[in-house]
């Protein structure tokens, strides 16, 4: 049984499940791929939880793939977007809005140092075109560094900082570099930052011209696996790409906005300030919003030409922005979030002991992998396994999210309203599951 949850989804009079595969079918792109066998029909969502065609109730704990920062529907965004809609929806930022500078100075006061200059764009990929222009612009050199085992998004450039073959076409992508990725379940190093680190310094030496415009990570690799960065990583490679001329980009796309627990943005977690820091998904709790922030210095490069685009900032992602920051402030979110995550975490590692096919459980707040294998010791990738037991979950009403390089991770990424009690639901329905397979 989930949760007992107040609340009754409206009656559902559109088309059924099985009509709006049939049109998607036919008229949205081939790439596109379905999680469950029998997709699902989503209707409704409200705070943690989402309700199919039937009214039937899910816990939903992938946020629509980390972008339900505060809750499907949250009052209060709910009424700043609303109230926002029926005065002004777009004019463009040509002209002045407050909405837009009330945004920007709530986000550059949530940013350390002199990270203080703010571009709004469209989507994390957007975002991420946007820092690598910067990172070259400013540093004068072409060479951009990612991990392996990344995801930047998937426009032309930014498919190149990616790192995960499912996602890449053949096409060239020019001075993009990937580095050994600091894993401490599955890489070479083990956890040891400094080898990995190394690894950076030797390519800049061996394997290129020695000059850097930016190197690019993920505090917790997100689409590759939850997998968190090899402790005080961070520290070590700002310092060499740095002294090799780049500059440092924090993609935040995922783990900002609290959700890595006590702290706002994932970097913290690793004691560095990058140069720029791009987000989006949790920025705007669904609405189609990213940002860049950096400092003045790197901001100046780019008052060379115009940096514009046309939606960036509108006034209803802007005030639905600045609701989403104002809802993580009154609700305490990072609190919660190392709170409920670490209640988490902890029982899931109780249940590793119980079930072999837990290999490892990892992350920090509500951004948890859990890895499955067949063999502890090989670290042989249940990929079968995963796909049943995700089918499993979804039948006992529960969402999580797939991942990692061999689609053998759950991803456990809820809205951050997510209670101890959802939690506990969860870890009870995996397993059962796990003893039933
Ligand atoms: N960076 C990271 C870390 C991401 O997880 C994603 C999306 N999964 C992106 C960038 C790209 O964001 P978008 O899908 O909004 O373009």
């Amino acid at each position: 049984q989930l949760p007992p949850f107040d609340y009754q989804p409206k009656p559902y009079l559109g088309p059924s499940a099985e009509q709006v595969l049939e049109k998607r079918k036919r008229f949205l792109g081939p790439s596109l791929f379905y999680y469950y066998q029998k997709p699902l029909n989503i209707v409704e969502g409200k705070m943690q939880y989402l309700f199919d065609e039937s009214g039937r109730r899910y816990l939903d704990a992938f946020a629509g793939i980390v972008t339900v920062s505060c809750g499907h529907c949250h009052p209060d965004i709910v009424n700043a977007i609303t109230e926002q809609n029926n005065l002004l929806q777009h004019a463009t930022t040509i002209y002045l809005h407050h909405a837009i500078a009330d945004f920007a100075e709530a986000l550059a006061s949530k940013m350390p140092g002199n990270l203080k200059v703010v571009y709004f764009v469209n989507s994390g990929t957007e975002a991420n075109e946007l820092a690598m222009l910067m990172a070259r612009l400013y540093s004068g050199n072409l060479g951009m560094i990612a991990l392996r085992n990344a995801y930047h998004g998937g426009s032309s450039n930014t498919i190149g900082l990616t790192a995960l073959n499912t996602w890449k076409y053949p096409i060239p992508q020019g001075e993009i570099h990937h580095v050994v990725n600091p894993d401490p379940y599955r890489g070479i190093f083990g956890s040891n930052a400094a080898l990995y680190a190394q690894d950076v310094q030797d390519h800049i030496d061996f394997g290129s011209s020695g000059k850097v415009a930016g190197f690019i990570a993920e505090t917790i690799q997100g689409v590759g696996g939850s997998v968190e960065l090899a402790p005080g990583y961070l520290k070590h490679v700002y310092d060499i790409v740095r002294k090799a001329g780049g500059v440092c980009i924090a993609d935040e796309v995922q783990t900002g906005f609290g959700r890595t627990g006590n702290h706002y943005w994932g970097f913290q977690t690793q004691g560095v300030i990058p140069d720029i820091v791009t987000m989006a998904k949790g920025i705007g709790n669904g609405l189609p919003l990213g940002a860049v922030v950096t400092t003045p210095e790197i901001a100046n490069v780019m008052a060379q030409k115009i940096q514009f685009n046309t939606f960036g900032g509108n006034p209803v992602c802007s005030v639905g922005g600045l609701a989403v920051l104002r809802v993580i402030d009154k609700e305490k979110r990072q609190a919660h979030c190392a709170n409920v995550g670490s209640h988490l975490i902890g029982r899931l590692r109780a249940l590793q002991e119980r079930h072999d096919i837990i290999g490892d459980v990892r992350g920090r707040g509500l951004m948890v992998g859990v890895e499955l294998v067949t063999d502890r010791k090989e670290k042989t990738p249940a990929k079968a396994e995963t796909a049943i037991l995700f089918e499993k979950l979804r039948e006992l009403g529960v969402l999580v999210g797939k991942g990692g390089l061999h689609g053998n991770v759950f991803r456990i990424k809820p809205p951050m309203c997510f209670t101890k009690d959802d939690a506990d639901f969860l870890v009870d329905a995996l397993d059962y599951a796990m003893s039933k397979l």
